[in-house]
């Protein structure tokens, strides 16, 4: 591949890209171009994290990009509400008119236009930058980006000092690796081949998970607790640490902070009360403690790489503090391919003030608004504590009538009548179908964007393979427009793609590196907290969190029982978990035909022994409910359902579903302990049989 300016026409037939999704392995794409078409996305075998393969998913971007249901021109609505009625109109007419009717609202109170957004692209450059700052040259209301990660990533930031942690590949050095909350086969493979790798050597690997995922299956241990006891497993597993003395004194004195009262704390929790809680055996905790202790005494290496799923839940930012924890204690990170793995997104020199220009709101404070409770917010009336009503919604990379909590809430602030709302999207999801215009976006294969990651430490380029379909154009230029049509004069609002890559890193990331090779890795150490040097305030790992204490909180962790808790309920017996689909991301890909064909029907794993109480059969379709809905979907009796727990493979489109809602008419707006973030795998249902 030659080296290219930006404005160049892609010069050969295999184009280096990035994959935009929310997932933490951000795979390097070749995406292969005959006559202007692209025929195949593989992965870049020159890229080492990606080496050459992808999910099933995403090999599949070119049925994606060309679905016959792409939406190529401006929408305008025609029908009421939800109806998904649409005329075609131009660009002309739909910013002109979008422009006169924010531009209205904003003479009122800026406040009431509120973007909303997360990871439909990852990108930095279509995800936050022109829009960030046409939204704060507006002084919009501010989104709080809660709904995937809040608590956990605040969990990390109270302990480890920052989204930081071993390096990825290490994983294939470890001897024994905790698969904690993650579905690794799913949602991290590129990190299942490091652990694949260390298994083949010889490793112990053990997955913590209430659902028997396929990554359990090839485990050589699985620990199916209660949702939400990962906080009492992991202050178990401290007991025993304790106990057993299976401890690194010296590791403890020289770079931790908070070990005394953390050990008082974890001596309440004998393996009898953690298992209790955590619904499993007390040999299983004595076992886990054995097998992550003592590999650290004979000079190991024991690793834990855990995911975001562990911290839906009400203590799921305390839980992400008590495993972060865990490694310190054994001294685990002593040895390179020791310590844990949750995000490495902190290591990145992303140079956000230059993309998003905070400094336009020139003083201006306006409020924020939670993305997880987004249902509430558009329901609020104006008030002096809430400010004024929201008046209009300008949706871009995600879909919340599908994905946001509590969802009958949203769709009735969605189908609002005096709501104005704009969705930049690809597909008439279940959000555009409640838009007044769809504005038709391009995707990775058409843009230029630059990332970072959250599972390795390799920044990478996006370069478009093929020209814009139809009338597509890239989220920057979407809001470039809008700003021009609305008279916004402020010569950044027109920064190209180009100046926008260049300016994602700065100096800080070499671009020609990006340019020719399509990554650049990062200089990481091999071992970054060998000897301290946490990015914390004190710069040792942080059991006790003198910033935490300072906010009123508790300064040391502990296990948090959920909102609501397994066994609490006599109405609604069984607490659901809703993991991704196998085909799915989110809510993206659920309507490629092909993975959708493979999933079938939206499906509820049940145990045989709560489908047997029922009189649920298998294939049976199933109501399953709570005070705030019910949704319909199709029984799957399995043993990957543990006895209590039902799992609710998400996230479909509510209108491909059997009833028209998906498992989010069943969730919560109830907030996590650290971080604001949503709480979706803290819910009790019923589950019966459709009659
Ligand atoms: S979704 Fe993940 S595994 Fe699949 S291509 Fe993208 S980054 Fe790679």
């Amino acid at each position: 591949m030659t080296a290219t300016t930006l404005s160049d026409p892609a010069p050969s037939s295999q184009i280096l890209g990035a994959c935009p999704h929310d997932c933490p392995d951000t795979c390097s794409l070749l995406t292969t171009v005959q006559n202007g078409v692209a025929i195949k996305v593989q992965g870049n075998p020159a890229h080492p994290h990606t080496a050459g393969s992808l999910c099933t998913k995403v090999s599949r971007y070119t049925e994606r990009t060309y679905h016959p249901e792409r939406i190529l021109h401006p929408l305008k609505r025609v029908g009421p509400k939800g109806s998904g009625q649409f005329e075609r109109v131009s660009w002309d007419a739909a910013l002109s008119d979008i422009a006169a009717r924010l531009t209205a609202i904003a003479a009122r109170d800026p406040q009431a236009i509120l973007p909303y957004s997360y990871a439909g692209t990852m990108g930095l450059v279509q995800g936050e930058s022109i829009a960030a700052r046409f939204f704060n040259t507006l002084a919009a209301s501010q989104l709080e980006r809660t709904i995937c990660a809040a608590a956990g990533g605040e969990g990390l930031v109270h302990t480890l000092g920052g989204k930081v942690g071993m390096r990825v590949e290490f994983f294939a050095e470890s001897d024994v690796i905790l698969i904690w909350g993650s579905n690794s086969i799913t949602s991290n493979l590129h990190f299942w081949r490091y652990a694949n790798d260390a298994k083949r050597r010889g490793a112990r690997l053990i997955c913590i998970d209430p659902r028997k995922s396929e990554t359990a299956d090839k485990c050589h241990e699985h620990v199916a607790l209660l949702p939400g006891t990962d906080g009492a497993l992991a202050l178990g597993l401290m007991h025993e640490l304790v106990r057993n003395d299976w401890l690194d004194h010296d590791y403890l004195a020289r770079y931790t902070l908070g070990w005394e009262a953390l050990r008082e704390r974890a001596l309440q929790w004998p393996p009898e009360r953690a298992a209790a809680t955590c619904g499993i055996a007390p040999e299983q905790v004595r076992a886990l403690a054995r097998d992550y202790g003592a590999c650290a005494r004979k000079g190991q290496a024991a690793a834990i790489r855990m995911n975001y799923g562990l911290q839906r839940v009400h203590g799921g930012g305390n839980a992400v503090r008590l495993i972060a924890s865990l490694p310190a204690l054994i001294g685990a990170w002593r040895h390179r391919a020791g310590g844990v793995l949750l995000s490495s997104s902190g290591a990145f020199p992303v140079q956000r003030a230059a993309l998003q220009r905070p400094d336009l709101l020139a003083g201006r404070k306006p409020r924020s608004i939670n993305m997880a409770t987004i249902g509430n917010a558009l329901l609020q009336p104006a008030s002096p504590d809430f400010g004024s009503a929201i008046a209009a919604l300008v949706v871009y990379n995600s879909n919340p009538v599908a994905i946001a909590p509590e969802s009958a809430k949203v769709v009735q602030g969605f189908a609002r009548e005096d709501l104005f709302t704009v969705v930049l999207e690809h597909f008439q999801t279940d959000t555009a179908d409640y838009a007044d215009y769809i504005l038709p976006a391009t995707t990775q294969l058409e843009h230029w964007d630059v990332h970072s990651a959250y599972g390795h430490t390799d920044a990478l380029l996006n370069r478009p393979a093929i020209a814009p379909l139809g009338k597509a154009k890239p989220n920057t230029q979407i809001f470039r427009e809008l700003a021009r049509h609305m008279g916004l004069t402020d010569p950044c609002l027109q920064d190209s793609d180009e100046a926008l890559c260049r300016q994602a890193y700065g100096d800080a990331v070499d671009f020609e590196t990006l340019l020719a090779q399509g990554f650049a890795t990062l200089p990481t150490p091999d071992a970054p907290f060998a000897q301290g040097n946490f990015p914390t305030p004190s710069g040792k790992c942080e059991f006790f969190s003198e910033r935490l204490a300072a906010r009123g909180l508790d300064g040391l962790p502990d296990h948090m029982p959920n909102h609501e808790a397994a066994h609490t309920s006599s109405a609604f017996p069984l607490a659901m978990i809703s993991p991704p689909a196998r085909n799915f991301l989110n809510s993206s890909f659920v309507n490629v035909n092909s993975l959708q064909a493979t999933e079938g029907e939206p499906l509820l794993e049940i145990h045989p022994d709560d489908a047997a109480a029922r009189q649920i059969a298998q294939g049976d379709v199933v109501r399953v409910f709570n005070d705030r809905g019910d949704y319909q979907c199709r029984a799957h009796v399995s043993t990957r359902a543990r006895a209590g727990v039902v799992n609710g493979l998400g996230v479909w489109w509510r209108k491909l579903g059997l009833n028209g809602t998906n498992v989010n008419q069943l969730t919560s707006q109830n907030l996590t302990d650290l971080g604001h973030g949503p709480t979706f795998y803290d819910c009790l249902v019923q589950v019966s049989r459709s009659e």
